[in-house]
């Protein structure tokens, strides 16, 4: 388990490492084909800001060669806000007053037709962490509901057990994101006060029963602004690393999300400047050239059309973070503010002037059979 490999990493000394790496460090890891975790420190280190330029252009080289020009894109339909939890950091907390809502099957229906209608062919479903307003029989219904007009259904809900896994693969579901938040036990304890998301071990492990359930796609994050990026970076690509060599038929995504402002006002304690997130998108393809890097609405149009060529293989458009935003905007609380407002067509209009194909479908459930 990924889990016997972190604990023999202690934070503070991975971030030692990393603060202690020197520029000679650098030089030895940046132009070494194969990384390896000893190479990590070093490249994620203050020592390595002064390669940015370096690190970007292989960045940009190891994406053209793997996944030619194209930007995939998808969008989220999020289909309850009801949760258990109480995430400081997070809109949907149940200590906040909002109003809550989980779609009905006709709503996640009306929703889902609106962006079959703007091309999306990829869809992620997503919910609070709450079973009992959307069971994961429930989910499988919706996912078998929703096929016939999407090709690829992911889901990001609460970490399920392996046979309510196995019922997502059965229902199609071919892409799973669950996202560590941090891996500082310390600091994932602060900011998780109550509810299943206390256990740090059991979310850590899904990653792993989604691969055992055989999803296509498994995407795993780091919530940047929650700790040092740059520890958090580290295990983040030791997590990739380890999915990528155990699950080597399912494709490995890392997502960016990076704390915004949502319901509740709290305020990131590690604020992530767009260079330290460029430093680590260019990392993390470095490190990692096979894996899908997911770049979200969270961001600003401008920081994502810039980042954009350097190493992201997949973007959302035209997102809502409530349930029902796409066909009642503004009716109900969002997870978070979103940053990048342009439509799904105006997006893909940008990426094509850029050069790239933006791509609506890469993949369908028949290549299976
Ligand atoms: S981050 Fe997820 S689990 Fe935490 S409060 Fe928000 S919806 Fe619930």
């Amino acid at each position: 388990m990924f889990e016997d490999l972190l604990n023999k990493y202690l934070w503070k000394t991975v971030k030692e490492r990393i603060y202690n790496s020197s520029k000679e460090e650098v030089m030895s890891a940046i132009y070494k084909e194969n990384k390896h975790p000893d190479d990590f420190f070093a490249l994620l280190s203050p020592a390595a800001d002064a390669f940015l330029e370096e690190l970007a252009v292989i960045s940009q080289k190891i994406t053209r060669m793997r996944f030619g020009n194209i930007i995939q894109l998808y969008a989220p339909l999020y289909i309850s806000n009801e949760c258990t939890n109480s995430c400081l950091y997070c809109g949907f907390n149940r200590k906040n007053e909002i109003k809550r809502l989980t779609l009905s099957g006709e709503m996640v229906e009306e929703e889902s037709r609106l962006l079959f209608k703007q091309g999306f062919r990829h869809i992620l479903l997503l919910t609070g962490e709450d079973k009992h307003a959307v069971s994961p029989e429930a989910l499988a219904k919706i996912a078998n509901n929703i096929h016939s007009k999407f090709a690829s259904v992911s889901i990001e809900v609460y970490p399920m057990d392996s046979a309510e896994y196995k019922i997502m693969t059965e229902a199609g579901v071919d892409g799973l994101a669950v996202y560590q938040e941090t891996y500082d036990r310390i600091g994932y304890d602060a900011v998780h006060p109550s509810g299943m998301k206390k256990n740090f071990s059991w979310r850590l492990n899904a990653p792993e029963r989604a691969g055992d359930a055989g999803f296509r796609k498994i995407g795993i994050g780091a919530l940047l602004g929650l700790s040092d990026w740059r520890v958090d970076g580290f295990f983040l690509a030791l997590h990739a690393y380890y999915l990528t060599k155990k699950y080597w038929k399912s494709q490995i995504q890392i997502s960016f999300p990076r704390l915004k402002q949502a319901h509740g006002n709290y305020v990131p304690p590690n604020p992530v400047s767009d260079r330290d997130l460029t430093h680590l998108i260019c990392v993390m393809r470095n490190i990692l050239p096979d894996s899908g890097l997911l770049l979200s609405t969270r961001e600003s149009s401008h920081f994502r059309d810039n980042v954009m060529p350097i190493g992201i293989t997949m973007m959302s458009a035209g997102s809502k973070t409530e349930p029902g935003g796409y066909s009642h905007p503004d009716a109900n609380a969002r997870q978070f503010t979103i940053d990048d407002d342009r439509a799904p067509d105006e997006i893909a209009a940008v990426i094509a002037k850029k050069g790239f194909d933006p791509v609506w479908k890469d993949w369908d459930r028949e290549f299976l059979i």
